[in-house]
């Protein structure tokens, strides 16, 4: 008789099931944790009864690599160390928020002051006043701004103020791009090109789609058309400038400035989603790379030091329409919690440092460099791009410059080429379609033995291509 669902959860760890998927198979001659004591896999059946998947987001699933997701126990600097205390060179970077590296002694301290003096109180801080001064300083854009806990909270905030400032109801994104998960992001390109989108996850409803245009990423021609067309409908647009949710592909000048003209000239707002690129490609975000303002800005990952900090600002006569003052209803129990702000203000503070980011992208430069000889040398076809502290690697001659490009890539050889690396103890992001992130802890000796495993990942990649 099958015991009753509760007991599952202290069934028994049976032996793991034989690892069936055929990038494994690559690797699995010599194991080098005897699969039976392997805390990883063990730590990974355990969750999988408990959590859909086993995890609590889906990429760290490895469904794209194969294999099974390190559970980690703790990090420190650019290093990680899973349950079986194998230590890796981490270039995920907790998805981009570990720009000083992992525990960061200055971020721990304010924690651990901010904590003892209480972990929320759902009553306004000073904290929450330097942090929000700190952003509006370095983001020239930003004349208000309101913190919130998650990437997704922002954006969807940030399409509610464009929605409600405008009084139009009509969005405008881009393929390719991703933010967060609520229902009116999470639409795919329609039929057509100024056709409706359509939901891109279960339980979406069509109606949600119906509000949501999606373009081709750095498409100059699609936009003119669109605004042509539908221009006193649009409440607004929202992309990632740099795109680091298909790998990393960059907004060209002329897309950025054309977008910015055109929602100027129609009264559409735009919103530039920097919850990846801001204070991670540069101290002033992507608009100050581009030399472009957004209406509203969203912001995440760096800006909460690795806590759970996001924040959604812009012009002041738009946040106006925020409640309180305004009819535009956003809260949150949780938002600007001391803890996570403290963390958030600690980095802030750090990355100001003269000379942060010329040093993050140096040696940034420098991986990249030894990751392109190496895969030149193993007759892979591979190029890379970076911005400050967060680069793309591609399977391909030239690095892509919209969604269909980034599909077009050998991405197929990735697997094998991150599970080979994995194998060397360097830690990067299980999927080809991901940014990858260096930190300020990273040192010279971290790259060079970096370049070095990738020299013998493309070799044994290499008889693939
Ligand atoms: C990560 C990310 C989000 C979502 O942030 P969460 O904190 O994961 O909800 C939104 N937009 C962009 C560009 C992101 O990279």
């Amino acid at each position: 008789m099958r015991s009753p669902t509760p007991a599952a959860c202290n069934a028994q760890i049976h032996p793991p099931a034989p690892y069936n998927n055929p990038i494994f198979s690559l690797f699995a001659a010599e194991p080098a944790i005897d699969i039976m004591t392997d805390q990883n896999q063990i730590l990974f059946e355990q969750a999988s009864i408990t959590t859909p998947g086993g995890v609590n987001s889906p990429v760290r699933a490895f469904r794209s690599v194969g294999g099974t997701p390190r559970f980690i126990k703790r990090a420190l600097g650019a290093y990680m160390w899973d349950e079986n205390d194998t230590q890796y060179l981490d270039f995920v970077g907790s998805w981009g928020p570990a720009i000083l590296g992992h525990a960061h002694p200055k971020v721990v301290q304010a924690v651990q002051t901010a904590a003892a003096d209480g972990l929320g109180f759902g009553a306004p801080t000073r904290a929450e006043v330097e942090m929000a001064q700190a952003l509006c300083a370095m983001l020239p854009s930003l004349q208000q701004v309101r913190l919130v806990s998650s990437g997704t909270e922002a954006t969807m905030s940030a399409i509610r103020l464009a929605r409600g400032f405008t009084g139009r109801d009509l969005l405008v994104k881009f393929e390719g791009c991703y933010h967060g998960h609520s229902d009116s992001l999470l639409i795919k390109a329609g039929s057509g090109l100024l056709t409706q989108g359509n939901p891109s996850s279960a339980g979406v409803p069509q109606s949600v789609s119906n509000d949501t245009l999606v373009l081709p990423y750095n498409d100059v021609a699609a936009l003119q058309q669109l605004f042509k067309e539908k221009g006193a409908q649009v409440a607004g647009v929202i992309l990632e400038p740099i795109a680091g949710n298909m790998n990393f592909v960059r907004a060209s000048t002329e897309f950025m400035q054309t977008l910015r003209a055109l929602c100027t000239q129609h009264g559409a707002l735009l919103i530039i989603d920097e919850v990846m690129t801001g204070f991670r490609v540069g101290l002033h975000c992507a608009q100050g790379l581009y030399g472009i303002d957004a209406d509203i800005t969203t912001l995440g990952k760096v800006i909460g030091g690795g806590m759970p900090v996001a924040a959604f600002g812009g012009r002041a006569d738009i946040m106006a329409h925020m409640a309180p003052l305004g009819g535009v209803y956003q809260a949150g129990t949780l938002s600007g919690n001391p803890v996570a702000v403290a963390a958030g203000l600690t980095t802030l503070n750090l990355i100001r440092e003269t000379g942060f980011f010329e040093n993050l992208r140096s040696k940034g430069e420098t991986l990249l460099a030894g990751f392109t000889r190496a895969a030149q040398n193993a007759g892979v076809p591979f190029s890379t791009d970076i911005e400050g502290g967060m680069f793309g690697l591609f399977f391909s001659e030239t690095p892509p410059k919209s969604y269909a490009q980034v599909m077009a890539s050998r991405a197929d050889l990735f697997p094998a080429f991150f599970h080979a690396m994995l194998d060397e103890g360097i830690y990067l992001a299980p999927s080809a379609f991901e940014a990858g992130f260096i930190s300020a802890a990273h040192t010279d000796q971290d790259i060079e033995r970096a370049i070095a495993a990738a020299e013998r990942a493309f070799a044994k990649v290499a008889p693939s291509v």
